[in-house]
């Protein structure tokens, strides 16, 4: 038996308790391609939301990379493989700033583990900032970032969180305003772990603000927190898990795109399309002292298999010109969106194949989270797939893989005006 009710008895069972599923018909999919999945029972689901099978669910050349490399050899980085250097040189060039050394691992987590010791390693000081609404992994460590709840041992006080930019309610009360209003929440928390004697070391955040609700930022709205960080002798690292490789349409990499320099770049999730592979770029001399100080070895990561994988990405980015795509495509579906009419809409934006639409009730975008999530539910039933973002999930996100194309945009549109004039407010 393979229905849904069964399959969520076996997974509370044998997973444990409070295993997240989407939707409140949870989609048992069985098969995927380009930006089409299937469920069970045969039905069409257009994908709008995943960006790990980033070139498209399936494809056949990522496929057939791993396939190739899978029964020739897969092993670890002890032994010497091209693999690994070739995919390593290719990546490190699309960043400039001296971003020419990389480690690769298996997930987003593991690799902002390991940045945010090498910017221990680097400063030697432990504090740590973020936003106050961000995800960034699941390591220890990492763990102490996340926004939505006390990690495992409690809250620590080496890691300080500040607001994180909003599109609604701009913090300093106005969008001119923003950019500085958060460098100075930024002097603020360096202050207090200067005080409290752990010391600034490094701050974190992803350069778009995706897990934030991607707010639209002009390009030099870090530039302030940047002279900030550098005058208090911080690292800075751009966790690219979510912009990376092209998302945004006209920069390859988030850092591009808002105008930021950073120390050390994480990325992972889209990296493999799917293959599990991740990787973390920074500078020589930073690479240097975290290797000199921890003998760092992962035995999955860098595998031979992984590395085709991710360069077959690579590959198909190019080929398929799906960077241009996003920002054609992303500019279309960004238009369409922009004419939807419905009182509760109270923002729509977004760069590439990264789109939103923000909800309000009254002004209040809190009283929108629960309209939200029945939006998202009534999608589903439409065969559509997105998910919530924001503080209080009361918005859309609209991230399908790279090939969307705009009939697909027309489709994902209709269906969404539809829903939402079917929805009561
Ligand atoms: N950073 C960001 C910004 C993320 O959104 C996520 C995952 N959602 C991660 C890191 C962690 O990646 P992973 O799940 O591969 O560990």
């Amino acid at each position: 038996m393979s229905d849904t009710a069964t399959l969520l008895t076996r997974r509370a069972q044998l997973l444990g308790p409070n295993m997240t599923t989407f939707y409140d018909d949870p989609v048992h999919i069985v098969r995927g391609e380009g930006t089409w999945l299937w469920d069970a029972d045969g039905n069409r689901f257009l994908d709008c939301y995943n960006n790990v099978p980033h070139v498209g669910h399936a494809h056949p050349k990522v496929v057939q990379a791993i396939t190739d490399q899978a029964a020739t050899l897969n092993t670890h980085t002890r032994y010497l493989h091209e693999g690994i250097l070739d995919y390593g040189e290719r990546l490190t060039a699309t960043m400039g700033n001296d971003l020419d050394t990389m480690i690769m691992v298996c997930t987003g987590s593991e690799a902002n583990d390991i940045a945010l010791r090498m910017g221990r390693a680097v400063t030697g000081k432990t504090g740590i900032i973020c936003t106050d609404n961000t995800y960034h992994g699941n390591t220890d460590l990492v763990s102490h970032l996340s926004a939505k709840k006390t990690p495992i041992g409690g809250a620590v006080d080496w890691v300080r969180k500040v607001p994180s930019p909003d599109a609604i309610e701009p913090l300093g009360g106005s969008h001119e305003a923003q950019a500085q209003a958060f460098a100075d929440e930024i002097q603020t928390a360096i202050n207090a772990l200067e005080a409290d004697g752990h010391g600034f070391g490094t701050l974190i955040l992803c350069p778009f603000f995706a897990n934030e609700g991607f707010p639209d930022l002009p390009k030099g709205f870090l530039d302030p927190t940047v002279d900030v960080v550098r005058r208090a002798g911080g690292i800075i690292i751009a966790d690219e898990v979510q912009p990376g490789f092209g998302r945004t349409g006209r920069n390859f990499w988030g850092h591009e795109r808002i105008g930021l320099v950073p120390d050390i770049v994480t990325m992972g999730k889209p990296m493999g399309n799917g293959h599990p592979v991740a990787a973390v770029v920074t500078r020589p001399e930073i690479m240097a002292e975290f290797r000199n100080r921890f003998g760092y070895f992962n035995t999955f990561g860098g595998n031979p298999v992984s590395a085709a994988a991710a360069m077959a990405v690579l590959d198909v980015l190019e080929e398929e010109q799906l960077v241009e795509n996003a920002r054609d495509t992303g500019d279309y579906a960004l238009g369409l969106l922009g004419q939807l009419d419905h009182p509760m809409i109270a923002d729509v934006r977004g760069a590439g194949l990264f789109l939103g639409v923000e909800f309000a009730r009254d002004g209040n975008t809190e009283a929108a989270a629960d309209f939200c999530a029945k939006l998202v539910d009534d999608m589903r039933h439409r065969g559509v797939l997105l998910h919530s973002v924001g503080r209080h999930y009361h918005g859309i996100k609209i991230r399908p893989p790279m090939c969307f194309d705009c009939a697909q945009a027309d489709f994902l549109v209709e269906t969404l005006d539809d829903a939402l004039k079917a929805l009561p407010v």
